[in-house]
């Protein structure tokens, strides 16, 4: 059997090996870096612009996150993955306590709201990873970190949990899988448009963006009879997507014409006696969704 790479060894590989300046790490994570040209310096200041160059967070709405992360704070869990345990507002607190105007209080405090907002709008964790001198977050004689090495992680990282009564958190190398998925989300490619045959033999495309909503709109729980999905082993809730008028029929392919369904009331729905009789039932369903 051909070995596998550890995660140790992934986590390794992940070290910064050069210097990046942290302006260009945030434009190629897709953030606007155009105000860093705002100051009395213009273009030349950008990339050393205080208001911008010493933060450990950049936030930009309806997009995405970027964290400073300590790559020697990295973790490989039990379950192999890359992981960041911490708590951002703890390490303010503990710089708050040692008095005002602390810089160091006000930017992990910065980290803690940026969490918040990814979470509550849905927004992209990007990761910058550092290496060098930290600073020891319990000394408060300790002199101000130096950074020798930065280099920003190609992959993205998710939330994996955060409490909001703490501040604890769980970050995780690795994009989120879907809370919710169908029959296309294991045929297809992730993220693709999927793309089905169907039992006339046409092949329809069907809008991602359509069976997501309608996943979400179930909640999780069959729409016809309420029963709960199925919980994969990566932890996301399975029920099937059904268009109630078929595509080949000339249903549209909205989410007013879609349903959320459990395996057996899908199959049901295209080969039961009562399949006529579940269509209504369906129509009214989503008619009041
Ligand atoms: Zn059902």
């Amino acid at each position: 059997m051909p070995e596998q790479p550890s995660a140790t060894s992934e986590l390794e590989a992940l070290r910064p090996a050069r210097k990046d300046r942290v302006i260009d790490l945030v434009r190629a994570a897709g953030l606007d870096v155009s105000d860093w040209s705002n100051s009395s310096r213009g273009e030349a200041g950008a990339a050393t612009n205080p208001k911008y160059c010493y933060e450990w967070v950049f936030v930009e709405a309806g997009n995405a996150i970027v964290l400073n992360l300590w790559h020697v704070l990295l973790a490989e869990d039990a379950e192999g993955r890359i992981v960041h345990r911490g708590n951002f507002r703890e390490d303010a607190e503990i710089q708050y306590a040692r008095g005002r105007g602390n810089p160091w209080g006000l930017r992990a405090t910065r980290l803690d709201a940026a969490l918040q907002a990814a979470l509550r709008d849905d927004l992209a964790v990007r990761v910058i990873l550092n290496a060098g001198v930290r600073r020891d977050r319990d000394d408060p004689d300790a002199e101000a970190s130096k950074v020798e090495l930065r280099t920003l992680d190609p992959e993205p990282w998710s939330i994996g949990a955060y409490d909001a009564a703490t501040g604890k958190h769980l970050l995780i190398r690795g994009a989120a899988p879907p809370a919710f998925v169908d029959q296309f989300s294991i045929d297809s490619d992730p993220g693709g448009a999927s793309v089905r045959s169907e039992q006339t033999g046409s092949v329809f495309v069907r809008n991602p963006k359509v069976r997501e909503a309608v996943l979400k709109r179930s909640c999780g729980r069959c729409e016809h009879c309420d029963e709960p999905g199925f919980r994969r082993a990566d932890g996301a809730i399975y029920l099937e997507t059904h268009h109630i008028v078929p595509l080949h029929e000339g249903g549209p392919d909205l989410i007013g014409n879609v349903i959320a369904l459990c395996p057996n009331d899908h199959r049901e729905a295209h080969y039961g006696e009562a399949a006529a009789a579940l269509r209504l039932r369906f129509i009214a369903i989503v008619a009041v969704a």
